[in-house]
């Protein structure tokens, strides 16, 4: 053997022991998905070792694999020649290896980006595909965490913090694409605005730690008395408003009328004290001629104060004349 054949056995030796020991998952495998490279990645996290998967079909030995999508995907490669690629926000994972690492040890399983390599034969034929499997779980769980944090910021960032509401810059932007919605489409539509009555009283009797907790069962009411599709926002203070979607008049009336009616009847216990309380409401139902929801909601608010000067415990609908 000459000097440069020695070398060449030599690195090629290298080069194997260098891909048996590599922290990434390489398996080769044959148009008939035939397996002819199965790592020590490989063996370490399926159990499967090279000498029970060589020369089988990979579907055979190895269960629990996408086979439908992974022959499309494989197909590709060999018809096209070229590589090709999934990360895990695609697909999760494509071999279901269980997640070992100590930092991430919450994810059960281990994140996978893979690529398909074509492996060019001596003759110059493509009959390989080579599967290069990395594990990602530490940057998929920082990304999911960050995400999920983001959403929680987002969730934070609408909602009232002494109801669990949506808070008024939110609840404007939802009537606003309500309203936008009905211009477009059509349908119905109810805006109702409402008010506790002589508010300051409550606070001014009971203190104002009473009054939070009279705002917060008004809230309660409102949540058992609307509809999962019904839009609630802490407008200001002691000021309530819903958007009734796909709801007219006549049934706007009969909800206002039964949250009124379960407001005056029901009694706060703030530090062993009973408070009671009324609500007035508005209610202006969407037409077609109304140019923005601004307008809209000024409806509703005149109603509102209707209600108040024609006695406060109440309900009012806007009309134009
Ligand atoms: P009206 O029947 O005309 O609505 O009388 P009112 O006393 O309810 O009306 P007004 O708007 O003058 O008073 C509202 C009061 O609500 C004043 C304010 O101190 C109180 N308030 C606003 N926000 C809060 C809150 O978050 N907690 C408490 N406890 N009080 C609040
Ligand atoms: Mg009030
Ligand atoms: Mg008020």
């Amino acid at each position: 053997m000459g000097n440069s054949d020695q070398d060449f056995t030599r690195e090629f030796h290298w080069i194997m022991d260098m891909l048996q020991t590599i922290d990434v998952g390489l398996c080769v495998f044959d148009r008939e998905f035939k397996v002819k490279v199965w790592n020590s990645f490989m063996e370490n996290h399926s159990g499967i070792s090279p000498a029970d998967i060589k020369g089988q079909s990979l579907f055979a030995v190895y269960e629990n694999l996408p086979e439908e999508w992974l022959r499309q995907k494989t197909d590709t490669v060999f018809l096209l020649g070229t590589r090709a690629f999934t990360t895990w926000e695609q697909r999760p994972w494509v071999f279901k290896f269980k997640n070992y690492r100590p930092i991430t040890g919450v994810e059960e399983f281990m994140y996978q980006n893979v690529t398909f390599a074509p492996l060019t034969s001596i003759d110059g034929s493509i009959d390989h595909v080579c599967l290069i499997i990395y594990d990602v779980t530490d940057s998929a769980t920082h990304r999911k965490a960050l995400h999920q944090s983001h959403q929680d910021l987002e969730t934070l960032s609408r909602t009232d913090r002494l109801t669990g509401l949506n808070n008024r810059g939110y609840w404007e932007e939802c009537l606003s694409t309500e309203f936008q919605r009905l211009k477009r489409y059509g349908g119905l539509g109810s805006l109702v605005m409402f008010d506790i009555d002589h508010f300051k009283r409550v606070n001014d009797t009971y203190g104002h730690q009473a009054g939070d907790a009279a705002i917060q069962s008004v809230c309660d009411l409102l949540r058992e008395n609307s509809r999962e599709t019904d839009i609630s926002g802490r407008y200001g203070g002691e000021e309530f408003a819903v958007i009734l979607s796909e709801t007219d008049e006549a049934g706007a009336r009969l909800f206002c009328e039964r949250l009124r009616k379960a407001i005056e009847t029901n009694t706060v216990v703030h530090d062993d004290v009973k408070i009671k309380f009324t609500v007035s409401l508005g209610i202006s139902v969407f037409d077609k001629p109304l140019k923005t929801h601004a307008e809209w909601l000024v409806q509703a608010d005149r109603a509102l104060y209707l209600s108040k000067e024609n006695g406060r415990n109440q309900t009012t609908i806007y009309h134009t004349r």
